[in-house]
């Protein structure tokens, strides 16, 4: 199967991503069980096949994320800003674990002035990725383990380097991105959905773990 950065390549520049991105974020989910599912065909008038009961029209997992991933394609196809797709990148996986951990809570049937309280105490990144720890028992790496999209998080760690020391002008950091940084961003940001949807499948379905003991 191609890449995204293949099918980029192939492509001609100006012509349309839209198809691409909805192909990379077609995932729906049950609104009663919060299976998560990727077949067209189930989409509607479909038993779902975790809960069974039939469903009139699946919920689409993903969709404010679908602009960042299209200008991540477009800065792709750019030759004047292409490092540009390394931050929104990174923007794109920040928005993936804020939804995340949003479901997660709604699952928990965690109240919304809890659960804004917790995303403000928990800002950053690697804050968010303990608040998914606490909240569901397991680190995201190791619930990622053996799945093949787990070297989304091992990009953005390598590339959320690169992109602090361009948004924040760090000292001493390193400015320069490679052409290998732009085909990883944009090939992480293609795979960050089916890493996300099987997140959500496991955690923020009906049947997930429920929230540790301390
Ligand atoms: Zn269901």
């Amino acid at each position: 199967m191609s890449t995204a950065s293949e099918i980029l390549d192939e492509k001609e520049v100006g012509t349309s991503v839209r198809s691409l991105a909805t192909a990379c974020m077609f995932f729906t989910m049950c609104p009663e069980c919060g299976h998560v599912d990727k077949k067209r065909e189930t989409l509607t008038n479909h038993p779902c096949q975790k809960c069974g009961i039939p469903i009139d029209r699946r919920r689409i997992l993903f969709a404010t994320e679908v602009r960042l991933l299209e200008m991540i394609f477009e800065c792709y196809q750019s030759e004047k800003s292409n490092e540009l797709c390394v931050l929104l990148f990174c923007a794109l996986l920040e928005q993936h674990l804020l939804n995340l951990l949003k479901s997660r809570c709604i699952r928990l049937k965690i109240e919304w002035p809890v659960m804004e309280l917790l995303l403000e105490g928990y800002e950053r990144v690697h804050e968010r990725l303990k608040l998914f720890e606490r909240l569901t028992g397991v680190k995201v790496r190791e619930a990622l383990i053996g799945q093949p999209v787990a070297s989304v998080f091992t990009t953005y760690d390598s590339l959320n380097r690169k992109r602090n020391g361009i948004a924040h002008g760090l000292p001493g950091a390193t400015y320069a991105i490679t052409k290998e940084d732009i085909k990883a961003a944009v090939n992480a940001a293609a795979d960050s959905f089916s890493c996300f949807a099987f997140l959500h499948h496991n955690y923020c379905a009906i049947d997930s773990p429920p929230l540790p003991n301390s």
